[in-house]
């Protein structure tokens, strides 16, 4: 028997990348080899040199196609087999190495809207449905909108093997969140990466878009983040490694949110369970504050943190890089690893 395998990539489009694929049907048995691209039609390379390298990277069962089907994520490179300019994963993983010792746990939430006709689902053609209010967490078809195409894409990131830990309606029609995590910094980003693909390819079958734009209404609607949750094991254990990870981030504030997705003025304003994106502030049970201190870990003085800042079209590999590598060196500088 002949199996499908699924090559996925991050292409170069800026200033937010998007997910490619492609097909590659196997014998029976073979190995998963490196395979290539046209790199000119992805913004990652001219016409007059257009080859780029996909190299696997990580595989799970494809749970749309079944059988022994599989999901192959690939890190893009050049022709000499170095990583390419758009692939921000090699660089994360000599990170996620360098203070493997501190054991990194990352939980992020994914928030994400439905579109469909041009409008988010749910809202009525040529106006607005109600206010804000209702729809988080909530229940009816007045409520919510697309369960049947979330409910599809839980089942099918359950079935991949993915460290999806749960789902919620969001603040707005249309809006959704998944979580995925905790896991290591690069575990949770390349889970996230498949999650997301899925959920392009759940909601196509529907006829539905979802965008990770990270204010897809504007006025006094929410816009979409994806929080990052963070800790070390000496986070995990005690109270004054938490507080040294927020001075951490404190110091190196405008360094993170730079490249915290794109649009981030947009949505860190200040209004909606937002800080503004150019003033740092950390606090407990804080919805209003960049990083959030968990109620119950103030109370067992150990556990983690939850950065607020990241938009839902931040890319994983760029969060996780930048909070391992600012949190673990000032943690190592304090002696408390
Ligand atoms: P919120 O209350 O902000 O909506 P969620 O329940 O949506 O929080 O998400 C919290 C995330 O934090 C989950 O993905 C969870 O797995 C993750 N998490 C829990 N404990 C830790 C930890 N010690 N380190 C990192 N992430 C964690
Ligand atoms: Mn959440
Ligand atoms: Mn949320
Ligand atoms: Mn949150």
């Amino acid at each position: 028997m002949t199996f499908k395998a699924e090559y996925i990539w991050i292409d170069g489009t800026e200033p937010t990348a998007k997910l490619r694929s492609k097909t590659k049907v196997m014998a029976d048995g073979a190995e998963l080899p490196i395979w290539g691209f046209d790199g000119s039609s992805t913004n990652q390379a001219d016409g007059s040199s257009s080859d780029r390298v996909l190299k696997p990277v990580f595989t799970c069962p494809d749970p749309i196609r079944g059988g022994d089907s599989v999901l192959v994520l690939c890190e893009v490179l050049n022709i000499d087999m170095t990583p390419h300019s758009s692939n921000t994963r090699a660089a994360l993983v000599e990170v996620a190495e360098k203070y493997a010792a501190q054991e990194s746990w990352f939980g992020i939430e994914q928030e994400y809207t439905f579109f469909k006709e041009g409008r988010p689902l749910g809202f009525p053609i040529g106006g607005f449905p109600a206010p804000q209010g209702g729809y988080y967490c909530g229940v009816g078809a007045d409520e919510v909108f697309g369960r049947e195409i979330v409910e599809k894409h839980l089942d099918y990131c359950i079935e991949a093997g993915l460290a999806i830990s749960g789902i919620n309606a969001e603040v707005m029609p249309g809006q959704w969140e998944f979580q995925i995590g905790p896991a290591g910094p690069v575990e949770v980003s390349d889970h996230m990466w498949i999650a997301r693909w899925l959920l392009y390819r759940t909601a196509e079958a529907f006829n539905v878009g979802a965008t990770l734009d990270a204010k897809p209404v504007k006025g006094d609607w929410n816009g979409a983040g994806a929080h990052t949750n963070f800790s070390t094991k000496a986070m995990r254990e005690k109270y004054d490694p938490i507080i040294t990870a927020c001075e951490a981030l404190a110091a190196n504030a405008l360094e993170h949110v730079k490249h915290y997705g794109s649009g981030i003025e947009e949505r860190l304003t200040g209004l909606h369970e937002t800080a503004p994106w150019n003033e740092f502030s950390y606090g407990v049970s804080d919805r209003g504050a960049s990083v959030r201190i968990p109620w119950q870990v103030e109370v067992e003085k150990k556990g983690y943190i939850e950065d607020r800042r990241p938009n839902a079209n931040v890319d994983p590999y760029l969060v996780t890089r930048l909070i391992v590598d600012t949190c673990c060196s000032a943690l190592e500088k304090a002696d408390q690893v």
